[in-house]
């Protein structure tokens, strides 16, 4: 038996195409069948060729919501029939580092959709998928939770979230958001939640800068305008905060020279260079630097009812919606921010 799935083929090349249907491999396990899944920033490593090692037949993407088709003995929590959502990566929810709330460093997680030497997890934009430990990875999806807000919980807004927690945001707080893709605009919409009203959003792109000052804050390129905002609001000496989602050495640089003395740095952008300030300078600055990979399970288990309460609006992030039959044009437009796209999804 086979089913068709969003497949990485190469640099540049994914293709709908046949895999094996996932089965039950151990009671712990699930089948999902898939009902939306979306596309994040980085599918778009491995697709770039910025990161390597993903096997050509690997089934793409790590954000998905669907229903249980069949469940392992194993599993409790979840039922066949029951619509779910999943984070990124899988969690067990009971090893000595899930218990700390780090779930996405559960001494037993694997991060879906990335297969590298035969070894791993196919991802979520695919027919159906098979989710390992899934008592601790699925949760069921709560009444009124749209699928949107669901998928969204799964990564990109759980990883705002835990950008605008690291930031140590105050309602008094004056912020920097830089980076206004789809977790950048989460992030402010995070920020906002916890009551934040001095935003200064930053970002070369002007159709994502007006998404922005729709949300209520306001919006400058990169450059001196943005210390500029900052004083505007009240932040004479700099901002208190600022949440990085950008994980280039500018936009470090940038928010090392924006932030007042004693301030924190929120940095969920990925960074692969050398740090864009050097140990003296951040000494000099008082710096508090936080990073790391949101523990996205714990995510979902914290801010469901919130968002549901709070941020009727997230959904309104996600501009556009393919098929997945239809994933060669779905990831130009996605890549290259074609048509104003901020973040795709595949609805099946
Ligand atoms: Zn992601
Ligand atoms: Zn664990």
């Amino acid at each position: 038996m086979a089913m068709q799935g969003v497949c990485f083929r190469g640099v540049g090349e994914v293709a709908w195409q046949e895999v094996a249907e996932p089965r039950l491999e151990r009671p712990t396990d699930a089948i999902v069948a898939v009902e939306m899944a979306g596309l994040c920033g980085s599918d778009l490593h491995p697709y770039f060729g910025r990161e390597t090692g993903l096997d050509p037949g690997t089934v793409m993407g790590h954000e998905f919501v669907g229903r249980v088709l069949e469940a392992g003995s194993g599993v409790t929590s979840v039922r066949p029939g029951d619509r779910v959502y999943a984070p990124f990566s899988t969690s067990c929810g009971t090893c000595a580092t899930c218990r700390t709330g780090l779930t996405s460093r559960c001494e037993h997680g694997q991060l879906f959709g990335w297969i590298s030497g035969g070894v791993g997890l196919h991802g979520g934009q695919a027919e159906r998928v098979r989710v390992p430990l899934a008592e601790g990875t699925l949760k069921a999806v709560s009444a009124g939770l749209s699928s949107e807000a669901a998928l969204l919980l799964g990564d990109n807004l759980g990883t705002a979230w835990y950008c605008a927690e690291l930031a140590e945001l105050r309602p008094d707080s004056v912020v920097v958001v830089i980076g206004c893709g789809s977790v950048g605009l989460l992030g402010i919409m995070a920020a906002q939640a916890e009551g934040v009203t001095r935003i200064v959003a930053v970002d070369p792109v002007p159709e994502r800068r007006a998404r922005a000052e729709a949300l209520g804050v306001v919006a400058c390129a990169p450059g001196p305008d943005v210390a500029r905002l900052v004083a505007s609001l009240g932040g004479a000496r700099g901002a208190d905060s600022v949440m990085e989602f950008v994980g280039l050495s500018a936009a470090q640089r940038l928010a090392w020279e924006v932030l007042r003395p004693g301030g924190v740095m929120a940095v969920i952008g990925c960074h692969s260079a050398p740090f864009a300030f050097s140990p003296s300078e951040a000494y000099d600055k008082n710096l508090t630097y936080r990073t790391g990979r949101c523990p996205a399970r714990r995510q979902m288990e914290r801010l469901t009812e919130r968002v549901m309460r709070d941020l009727p609006h997230v959904a309104q992030v996600i501009t556009h919606r393919f098929a997945p039959q239809d994933c060669v044009r779905a990831y130009d437009v996605f890549a290259h921010q074609r048509d104003g796209c901020v973040k795709a999804v595949f609805e099946f």
